[in-house]
């Protein structure tokens, strides 16, 4: 009986364990994996394989039972994830219904998720730019949040590092606020999206609108090849799952990388519950995992443990992974975990048409979306009455219409040889927050979800500097367009709109310089628990406004070189 309980403990401990296989937990599994370490992946979803699970991703549009549409049973249902633009027929079986995952919204918050091998990496819109210096100085110049414990010459090398192997689109536009990366060839702007970028660049300083950059395969390396993905076909049917790897997904690229080394165990349907801490090892010894089909409760135990469990789910773990040592949660002396949330502000548009260019026309598509407008305000010094700035996605299109009265032959050439309309412009703003004590998560006293974690509790709001913010961006964007000549141009606030659709949380288990204002020190571990790291969106002490998940990616694979060496030292 010894004998079997030895081996039944042998056989649920590993080197490491990575919780969450999506944008970072794929990359911690591919580095670990990597560096040697017998590594378990616990995700709580199901699994996921390249290819074979993409049920949808050759489906023509008049195979799918509502036209794409979501019927308005299931929108009634599901109102959080229905808000999100991507929920459609095509890819709904990638996002988590409302009812199977309540939480508790003290606040309204749209929270969207993605439970599955590949987490959200499957959904996401690619957009991918990486931090500077301005971002990271920021909370340190402006007063707010703590200072980050890095700059960004210490993460630089780590953006190159992730970006050769993702593979990210975009031009060497030379604008220190947006450094350049190691990238493909970017998709080219239309005409139109060049006309304004040539008119910003003559009209204003420091303005710019370049080619979006994004995770996708405009030319493969042979380490994309290694990988078994070939070029993006643009094809713009991502959120189905590529089966062509033509844009970064976990499932495409580090979940596959990570099982061929031979050293990862994936384990799906794995919810883990807790962290279990040591007192007198004085570390964390392993995890504790609710199997979602038997609801029997499993212990796996390893010498490191990467949380990436996306960031409010992170909150979730550490908040109810709690001991004599940490009763408030793991690492949690400050009394910080779970505060300073923050989001990005997706709230305005600017939508305009524009005369003329009535020789030119679209034709194909570009999986980048079209261009990006990096943040212009307050970059140098404060010049506004709000803090921090917004960047903004810029996309020019041309209607047209085809008439499909008739029939046979009428029809045939009539459908191939559409009316074409007039050009019009559109733009969205994407804007920084500023992390507070009062946008906060915890668990619920009393509420359990079906395997009996603690609800969820989000109170988490816009203030001032977000509408100041707001009604800058309409003002400011509105002006560029009408500079440009563009014709009826329509500022929009999208009424009513909570946070969390910008799908861009982050916060709650911040990095900083300090245990008693931080949770995570300058390698993303935390100060007082040093086997455990947060790679994912909790780490994150301000927000920025670029897209966040390439600088996760390159935190994660900083994060496990460092803590391998550490290991290797015999330090972990
Ligand atoms: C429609 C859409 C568009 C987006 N566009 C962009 C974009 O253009 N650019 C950008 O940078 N970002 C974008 N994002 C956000 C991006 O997807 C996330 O930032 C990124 O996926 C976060 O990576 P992650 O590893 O933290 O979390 P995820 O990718 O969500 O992975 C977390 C994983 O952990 C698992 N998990 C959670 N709790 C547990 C638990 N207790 N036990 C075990 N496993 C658990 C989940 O099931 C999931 O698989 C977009 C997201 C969506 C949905």
């Amino acid at each position: 009986m010894a004998n079997l309980n030895i081996d039944s403990v042998k056989e649920r401990t590993f080197d490491a364990i990575v919780i969450g296989s999506g944008i970072s937990g794929g990359w911690a599994a591919k580095e670990l994996t990597g560096k040697g370490l017998k590594t378990l992946v616990l995700e709580r979803g199901r699994d996921v394989k390249h290819g074979v699970d993409y049920p949808t991703t050759n489906m023509y549009p008049w195979e799918f039972k509502h036209r794409n549409e979501m019927p308005l049973s299931v929108r009634e249902e599901n109102p959080i994830v229905s808000r999100c633009y991507a929920f459609h027929e095509d890819a709904a079986h990638f996002f988590v219904k409302d009812k199977e995952h309540p939480y508790v919204q003290e606040k309204p918050f749209d929270w969207i998720r993605g439970y599955q091998v590949g987490g959200k990496s499957l959904l996401w819109a690619r957009q991918t730019q990486r931090w500077s210096d301005f971002d990271f100085e920021g909370p340190a110049r402006d007063g707010f949040a703590v200072d980050w414990p890095i700059r960004y010459a210490d993460i630089a090398p780590w953006y190159s590092y992730v970006e050769k192997f993702a593979g990210i689109s975009g031009n060497k536009d030379g604008i220190a606020e947006l450094p350049d990366g190691e990238f493909l060839p970017g998709f080219p702007l239309n005409t139109v999206e060049k006309y304004f970028s040539d008119h910003v660049k003559k009209t204003y300083n420091n303005r710019h609108v370049i080619s979006a950059r994004c995770a996708h395969l405009s030319k493969p390396e042979p380490i994309h090849f290694e990988q078994g993905r070939v070029q993006c076909q643009n094809r713009v049917l991502c959120q189905r799952g590529c089966p062509f790897g033509g844009y970064f997904s976990s499932n495409a690229s580090t979940i596959p990388w990570a099982m061929k080394s031979g050293n990862m165990t994936l384990r799906p349907f794995s919810v883990v519950q807790s962290i279990i801490y040591d007192e007198n090892k004085g570390k964390a010894t392993g995890v504790r995992v609710i199997d979602t089909n038997t609801k029997e409760v499993i212990e796996y135990y390893a010498r490191i443990i990467f949380v990436n469990a996306a960031a409010l789910n992170t909150n979730m773990i550490l908040l109810n992974s709690t001991s004599n040592r940490f009763p408030n949660g793991l690492g949690n002396d400050s009394g910080v975990l779970g505060k300073y949330v923050a989001f990005h502000l997706y709230t305005a548009t600017v939508n305009a048409d524009v005369d003329g260019f009535t020789e030119f026309k679209t034709e194909g598509r570009n999986p980048a979306g079209g261009g990006y407008i990096p943040r212009f305000r307050n970059v140098y010094k404060q010049e506004t009455n709000f803090l921090r700035g917004y960047a903004a996605g810029l996309g020019a299109y041309r209607s047209s219409h085809a008439d499909s009265s008739g029939v046979g032959s009428n029809l045939k050439a009539s459908l191939s040889s559409p009316k074409m309309g007039g050009w019009s412009v559109g733009s969205h703003m994407m804007g920084e927050t500023i992390p507070k004590e009062s946008n906060y998560v915890k668990l619920d006293k009393d509420q359990k979800d079906q395997w009996g974690m603690p609800l969820l509790r989000i109170s988490v709001d816009y203030d001032d500097n977000d509408r100041k913010m707001t009604d800058d961006y309409l003002e400011q964007v509105g002006e560029m367009f009408e500079t440009a000549g563009f014709k009826n141009i329509r500022k929009n606030i999208t009424q009513g709109k909570a946070p969390g659709l910008d799908i861009h949380e982050m916060g709650g288990a911040r990095m900083g310089h300090d245990p008693k204002t931080s949770i995570l020190n300058k390698w993303n571990q935390v100060h007082t628990c040093s086997n455990v790291f947060v790679t994912d969106g909790a780490c994150m002490t301000s927000t920025a406004c670029q897209n966040p998940s390439l600088t996760y990616m390159a935190f994660t694979a900083r994060s496990v070189d460092y803590a391998v060496s550490e290991m290797k030292k015999g330090n972990l």
